[in-house]
């Protein structure tokens, strides 16, 4: 589908001009840079017109989010045979940055269907669960959610107290789920329960829930400081009977389908965050080249040029630990820590950088006219979902000590 998308941008800018274009940009492949062209040109005809409405008005962006889908992006590292785009971790990583530079809550959106929900269904999912809840969630009509977080745990996710309880040919699902990204308008969640209180977290399976079914509903939406045009809500389980087979993988093994499943989205998540750093420095940089003081560009003073650099800075290192995670994990080895360290340094950068440029705006950088404040409010969650900068420390640490020990 992508590729598709890709050849029409040929036709449309011209092979020539594309390559031109494609020439300045990086040594990424062709494939990545033409990618990262439609991503970037999408975002700034698409999504940066609505991006303050749909913050201010709590609105999902359902218009934007099928025309992602039709991009291929709502389905980018799925092969081609489940109704996916078939490219990998590194286009996702690559596509995420730059739709989140356009609107951080597009960039939410397709981070959990990508690689929380799709992520675990294709790794672990069976034939049957890949055809029903696998092909048609890579278009944008449909979304998924991924609920493991729980009233009373988020960072210690293995004191799950979901309970899931096998009855004849059916598992009883009771408890809460929440902050649950997407909850509002997913068809579909994976969910994590336990099965065995006992074995603490190795008693934890991961369940595919669809909507609709009896004993399942909604919380409210959650009110935020950011990320506002994606909804967040508890998802409520009260004896919701779900079918045997829509476990994913074996009894016992959601913990670790959580835990690696949250190592690949920590790359969507530094990628949102890029994003986020990106626009952030754009504003800045347009603004100081226009503002006047003192008789002159507020980009001629040292102080605004050494906010700057050191925004850029940061944006470009952590871009290169994010892509090495991608990178990592294309090639089948392991990124555990280099995905923890991406998604630290990236986060830090974005809440960084959106606190620089509102600096650089002076007082334009405090009211809603500009994005700044926005991205301000957008980068903070960076540093909280998918594991808090406490938690990347201590998953960076351990590997650090096991490495060197
Ligand atoms: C907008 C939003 C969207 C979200 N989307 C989802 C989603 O789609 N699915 C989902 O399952 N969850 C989701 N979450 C939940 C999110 O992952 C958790 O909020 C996060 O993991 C932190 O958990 P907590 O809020 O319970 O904080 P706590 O775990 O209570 O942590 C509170 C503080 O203590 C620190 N802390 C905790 N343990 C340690 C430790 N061992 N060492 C050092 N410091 C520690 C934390 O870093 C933090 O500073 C979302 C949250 C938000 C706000």
């Amino acid at each position: 589908m992508l590729r598709n998308t890709i050849k029409f941008a040929c036709s449309r800018y011209g092979l020539l001009g594309v390559r031109r274009h494609i020439a300045s940009l990086s040594a990424l492949s062709e494939t990545h840079q033409m990618l990262q062209k439609t991503c970037r040109d999408f975002a700034d005809n698409e999504l940066k017109p609505i991006a303050a409405k749909i913050d201010r008005e709590h609105l999902y962006p359902k218009e934007q989010i099928e025309k992602m889908g039709e991009l291929g992006l709502m389905g980018l590292v799925v092969p081609e045979e489940n109704g996916g785009t078939g490219l990998d971790y590194l286009a996702y990583a690559i596509a995420m940055e730059e739709i989140s530079r356009g609107c951080a809550s597009a960039g939410v959106i397709m981070s959990v269907n990508n690689s929380l929900y799709l992520g675990p269904l294709l790794q672990w999912g069976n034939d049957k669960q890949k055809q029903d809840f696998v092909q048609p969630f890579t278009l944008g009509e449909r979304v998924g959610c991924f609920a493991l977080s729980e009233p009373g745990n988020g960072s210690d996710a293995g004191a799950a107290s979901t309970t899931a309880v096998l009855k004849g040919d059916k598992y009883v699902l009771n408890g809460t789920k929440a902050w649950i990204t997407n909850g509002y308008e997913a068809e579909a969640a994976v969910v994590f329960a336990t099965t065995n209180k006992e074995l603490k977290h190795k008693g934890i399976s991961a369940f595919i829930v669809p909507k609709d079914l009896p004993g399942f509903s909604l919380g409210k939406k959650e009110d935020k400081l950011g990320i506002r045009g994606s909804s967040t809500c508890y998802l409520i389980f009260e004896d919701c009977e779900i079918p045997k087979e829509n476990i994913i993988g074996e009894t016992g093994y959601g913990f670790k389908i959580a835990m690696k499943t949250l190592d690949a989205g920590r790359i969507g998540i530094a990628s949102q965050a890029l994003g986020i750093a990106q626009a952030s420095l754009e504003c800045a940089v347009d603004y100081a080249t226009k503002r006047t003081a003192f008789g002159k560009p507020i980009a001629k003073l040292q102080s605004i040029q050494s906010k700057i650099a050191d925004m850029s800075l940061r944006i470009e290192t952590s871009r290169l630990l994010t892509w090495r995670a991608a990178w990592l994990k294309d090639q089948g080895q392991s990124y555990t820590k280099e995905a923890a360290m991406a998604k630290l340094a990236a986060s830090e950068a974005a809440t960084f950088c959106s606190h620089q440029a509102i600096q650089v705006l002076g007082g334009m950088g405090y009211v809603s006219d500009m994005p700044a404040e926005r991205h301000y409010r957008d980068a903070r969650i960076t540093e909280i979902y998918e594991g808090t900068s406490e938690i990347q420390r201590l998953v960076i640490a351990g590997a650090v000590f096991k490495e060197l020990s």
